[in-house]
């Protein structure tokens, strides 16, 4: 039986999404493909209000990640480190072969300003990482204020990852001054996995420029020519393609404000029953994610029986994140979810985790 999923992503897909996959294949050197990339990066430059370089990379989100590290890092870099996906980013910034620091804060904390102001206080860095939204701990850093610190270092390069908020709330990448943002999709646009967009600023690109080894595949400069002719360097995956200027399109068509005041009252309503259940939470009130809640087991449920239970009911249920399986579960409130579909699960998990306790 398909289960309806209710995890951090991939999250559900639209069934008119779906099908716009199925749309017939043109080739990526003909027109008609120009047409589509023009488009959606048109519309991705709206929706991220930005006039920089967007790019489309046919790879999930670490492809990026690591391609981000290799071009932009020149000196140094400092990876900002509240989670699992935040701590592999600074593993694969050392694999990638460059010098890198683990800035770390526990799992549960949010990255702070004054922390990005001390490190990169230090003269140490011309590049920083940091992932907006910790999808493994539930807990969104405020980027504004990180920001406003950003933008004392201009010889830094800021790197940010939005996976898991992009969309699902106000990211103005040029007011922030982000030089490279980038996302997945198959979490807060809720698409298929397997296409993931990033931005690069002028000065990221003159960054790339001075770099040794960018390699191929991921190549910001490679992107930059290729974007010229509203192209990708090699094979992009058009129907994922397809799919996002559908739900572009969507995005639009349900308007950026209702969305943002969407995402605002599913993140209430599943934090007023976790509350209501009488479980904690892993953040602190103002460092929780509008787009998961990452709840603290503090009955002790037992929550790998509970997620056979919601398997067998049709849902999918996520408890926890590597070394906080078992200790946290995690509810997705993202991508094109409604309040309804949190009442009907949270309505079933409420009866099941009453008989696992
Ligand atoms: C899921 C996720 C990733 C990893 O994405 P892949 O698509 O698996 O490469 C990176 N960062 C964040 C914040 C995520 O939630």
């Amino acid at each position: 039986m398909a289960k309806k999923l209710f995890i951090p992503g991939p999250v559900e897909v639209a069934p008119e999404i779906l099908q716009a996959m199925a749309t017939p294949m043109i080739g990526h050197r003909m027109p008609e493909y120009a047409s589509l990339h023009r488009g959606v990066k048109e519309k991705l430059k709206k929706l991220l209000f930005t006039d920089a370089r967007v790019f489309l990379a046919t790879s999930s989100a670490f492809g990026v990640m690591e391609g981000a590290v290799r071009n932009l890092v020149g000196k140094r870099c400092a990876n900002f480190c509240n989670g699992a996906f935040s701590d592999k980013w600074h593993d694969v910034t050392r694999r990638c072969g460059k010098e890198a620091d683990a800035v770390k804060v526990e799992w549960g904390q949010p990255i702070t300003p004054e922390l990005v102001d001390r490190t990169l206080a230090t003269g140490k860095y011309d590049a920083f990482t940091m992932i907006h939204n910790e999808t493994s701990t539930g807990v969104m850093s405020p980027l504004p204020e990180i920001a406003a610190v950003l933008r004392r270092y201009p010889d830094v390069v800021s790197i940010v990852d939005t996976v898991s908020s992009m969309s699902a709330l106000k990211i103005p990448v040029d007011e922030l001054g982000i030089d490279c943002c980038i996302f997945g999709v198959q979490k807060a646009f809720a698409l298929p996995p397997g296409l993931a967009v990033f931005t690069a600023s002028d000065k990221a690109l003159e960054r790339a420029k001075t770099i040794e080894g960018r390699g191929y595949y991921f190549d910001f400069l490679e992107f930059a020519a290729a974007d010229e002719k509203d192209n990708t360097p090699s094979t992009p995956c058009i129907s994922q393609i397809y799919a996002m200027d559908r739900q572009l399109d969507r995005i639009f068509a349900e308007g950026l404000e209702r969305r943002w005041q969407r995402h605002r009252e599913m993140a209430d309503f599943v934090r007023n029953w976790v509350t209501g259940q009488g479980y904690g939470f892993l953040p602190e009130p103002p460092y929780r994610s509008l787009t998961l809640t990452c709840a603290l087991n503090t009955k002790n449920t037992d929550l790998a029986a509970l997620k056979k239970r919601l398997g067998e009911r049709g849902y999918a249920f996520d408890d926890g994140y590597g070394k906080l399986k078992g200790k946290t579960f995690r509810i997705a409130h993202m991508g094109d979810m409604q309040v309804a579909d949190l009442e009907e699960y949270l309505g079933v998990v409420t009866e099941l985790s009453r008989a696992e306790k």
